[in-house]
């Protein structure tokens, strides 16, 4: 099994605790596509979660999510990891170009 596939494993069960820092969490969610309609997205929104992640100096877990600022759809953080993972473990298998 490749590390990829082992990392995808761990995030569809859980993303790991952290802490995380939110300004980086917001550049990487920034940088991908709302799960639905595929525009990219802008803001990041959390709240309290006993299944999220820690935050920076925050003293409750997190659910992190980012709405879709064109289609609505709140994307959760660990959908994103795991689309984004899935994507690379697909080039991984088939190469860059889907060959
Ligand atoms: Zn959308």
């Amino acid at each position: 099994m490749s590390d990829y596939q082992n990392d995808y494993i761990v995030i569809v069960k859980r993303l790991g605790k952290g802490p995380y820092i939110l300004e980086k969490l917001t550049d990487y969610i920034q940088n991908q596509e709302c799960i639905t309609c595929h525009k990219l997205l802008q803001s990041v929104s959390f709240y309290n979660h006993i299944a999220g992640i820690m935050l920076d100096e925050l003293p409750y877990p997190q659910w992190v999510y980012a709405e879709c600022w064109s289609c609505g759809y709140q994307n959760a953080l660990w959908k994103l990891c795991a689309i984004d993972l899935a994507s690379k473990i697909e080039q991984e298998i088939h190469g860059v170009n889907g060959l």
